[in-house]
This record gives structure tokens, sequence and C-alpha cells, in this order.
């Protein structure tokens, strides 16, 4: 199984470490070409307005929405959730327009930027799972198709809507591979 890191900014590496330490095969992917080899898509934390701006200039942004309509895996974490949500509160622009969540960037402010909580998630892993947040977004409202996986102090941080996958934390940046072994697995 091939599965594509959008490589246009951010925690790229990490990710694709990941998916090599679970046995698939973990591909970079700055082109369409590229996205034409893969089986399921991985949207990385970064700067969501400068991947969602690179996304549109690489001309990648409506063949992921193509695959991702077709059914093909999409996970978002940190920036890449708000990339997938089809609204974000507190800013004009949306992205990719898929996932019905409603999501506010930098939701923990200043005081809060990073932070690690640790929570076993149903369904995900048997044991606590170390969440790292870095000026992350939360969901503050999720559509009726959509299944809360995860929620901390009664804000949304990881939810699915079929193929469709959000973090608002970044397990990447952990030594757990719970999430991306439900990814690939489970999705
Ligand atoms: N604050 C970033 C944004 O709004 C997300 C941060 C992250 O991905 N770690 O795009």
């Amino acid at each position: 199984m091939i599965v594509g890191v959008l490589a246009l900014q951010g925690a790229v590496r990490e990710h694709m470490n990941m998916i090599s330490r679970i046995g698939a095969t973990p591909l970079a992917v700055k082109t369409r070409d590229e996205l034409k080899k893969i089986d399921a898509l991985i949207l990385p934390g970064g700067e969501s307005t400068t991947i969602g701006k690179l996304m549109t200039e690489f001309n990648l942004k409506d063949e992921i929405i193509r695959r991702a309509k077709e059914g093909m895996p999409v996970w978002g974490t940190c920036a890449g959730m708000i990339l997938l949500a089809k609204h974000i509160v507190n800013q004009e622009n949306t992205h990719l327009d898929l996932m019905d969540i409603w999501v506010r960037r930098n939701a923990y402010g200043s005081q809060l930027d990073s932070f690690i909580a640790e929570k076993r998630v149903e369904g995900v892993s048997e044991k606590p799972i170390p969440m790292v947040f870095i000026r992350a977004p939360y969901v503050e409202k999720v559509g009726s198709g959509v299944k809360i996986l995860s929620e901390i102090d009664g804000k949304v941080v990881a939810a699915r809507e079929g193929n469709l996958l959000a973090t608002a934390f970044h397990p990447e940046l952990t030594d757990d591979l719970s999430f991306h072994r439900y990814f690939i697995e489970k999705m």
C-alpha cells in the first residue's frame, strides 16, 4: 500500500517514517502524477494558509478533492485538519471543503500554544495515546455523519467521517503508531 504525504510544507518526514515503520510505502506528494500513485493521503501539520495556497499553485487541490470523493482515505493532522474542513469558524477561506466539521484555528490561544495530553482513544488504541498539540485547532461542532473519536476538555480533537480522518494533534511527533495503524488498517 502506498501512502502519500502532501509534501508542500510542514511535518512531512515524520509521517513518512511512521508509515515505513508499520510496513506501508510512503511517498512524498508534490505533483499530480504522484497523486495518481497513492492509495491514501496524509495532509501534515504546518501552516494551513501556506499549504492551502501551495496546493492550489501546484495544481493539486482539485485532484485531491476528486480522489477523496471517490473514497481514498485522507487524514489531516493539525493544519491538515483545517484544510479538510468544510467550515473554518474564524477564517474566511475554506480549502478542500470535504469534511463536515466546524474548525477553530489556533483555538488554544497564545498561553496554551503547545501542550501534551494523554488519552485512550476507543477503537484506536488499548493504551493512552500521547497527543501533541502545537498551535492547534479544535473542532467546535460536527455534522451528523461525523463520528467523534476523542475529546479533550469538551472539545473534539479527533473525528472521522467515512474515509476522512482529522486529528488536532500530531501522532507523527510521538513514538506511538496507533493512529497511523488505524488510518492504514481500518479506513
Ligand atoms: N496553527 C497552524 C494553522 O493554523 C496549525 C499548526 C500545526 O499544524 N501544528 O495552520
